[in-house]
């Protein structure tokens, strides 16, 4: 983000943006993201992504506890998803990022990736009524989709993308200032015009399918049967009534055709699958959970 101190100088602003964004722009900055084979602009480095991670997560744990929303406080499901999560980071594209869950006791239906490898799992995820996931197949399936998102660097992707002239100017502003947390909280509010609400990422349909596609294979590679993915988006393709803006199934359209795609990738899914579980066989360790 060497940009942003050139940004904060310019006596002239709009020429100076509109010399930013070029620059931003330029063919050199547009790199193939090695996760999802296809050329991508990012203007935020990695360990920016796992800053800009914190500052949601901090951002997101402070509105929860102001609202009264006990967190982390169920210390054997926080371990199991952990341990989940470690299971299919291990197998994903950048297995060394810091990945942490937080896990929220409030009946909201939501997973969500904050950039770099913070993942916030509610509750109400799994919910006998209103809830998406039946079990911990289905649950690896929804973890696997969000750790796709943040190896694709869906957030920053979208961030460089989106800004318009006076969002970058607003963003860059406050990441320039100084590099403490609560600045880059400050920049992600700025940036996605939130406010004060829970920061929720809202993926483009693109981004979507390459987390269902990106997180099935590792849900494959970790040992869990893809088929738990094709099996809960069916369910919730069949739910009826209107999607609440803070639940999963407003910001993860269960669309036919989403259906169709995973569907599409399940048997060469379920041969990555088995492998596995043939390595794991061979190798004495079990494979299940
Ligand atoms: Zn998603």
């Amino acid at each position: 983000m060497k940009l942003t101190a050139r940004l904060s100088s310019m006596t002239r602003p709009l020429a100076g943006l509109a010399a930013a964004i070029g620059l931003l722009l330029a063919p050199s900055c547009a790199t193939v993201n090695p996760v999802t084979g296809r050329r991508a602009y990012n203007i935020y480095s990695l360990d920016d992504d796992v800053k800009l991670g914190q500052a949601v997560l901090e951002s997101n744990n402070e509105q929860l506890r102001e609202a009264g929303v006990p967190i982390n406080q169920d210390a054997q499901t926080l371990r199991k998803l952990e341990h989940m999560v470690a299971r299919i980071a291990a197998v994903s594209d950048l297995p060394d990022l810091p990945y942490t869950v937080t896990l929220y006791h409030t009946n909201l239906v939501n997973a969500a990736a904050a950039p770099g490898g913070a993942i916030m799992v509610f509750e109400g995820l799994w919910h006998p009524e209103d809830g998406l996931v039946r079990d911990d197949d289905e649950l690896a399936a929804v973890l696997a989709h969000e750790v796709a998102h943040i190896t694709c660097r869906h957030t920053t992707e979208r961030l460089t993308q989106v800004t318009t002239a006076a969002l970058l100017a607003e963003t860059a502003a406050a990441v320039a200032t100084s590099r403490s947390n609560e600045d880059w909280a400050q920049g992600i509010r700025a940036a996605f015009a939130v406010g004060t609400t829970l920061w929720i990422p809202a993926y483009s349909r693109r981004d979507e399918r390459e987390a269902d596609r990106v997180g099935m294979f590792y849900m494959a590679r970790a040992g869990y049967p893809p088929q738990a993915m094709v099996r809960i988006w069916e369910r919730a393709s069949q739910r009826p009534g209107t999607p609440q803006r803070a639940s999963i199934f407003a910001t993860h359209p269960s669309s036919r055709e989403r259906l169709d795609h995973l569907q599409a990738l399940l048997p060469e899914a379920e041969r990555v699958y088995q492998e596995s579980r043939a390595r794991a066989e061979a190798s004495g360790v079990s494979p299940s959970h």
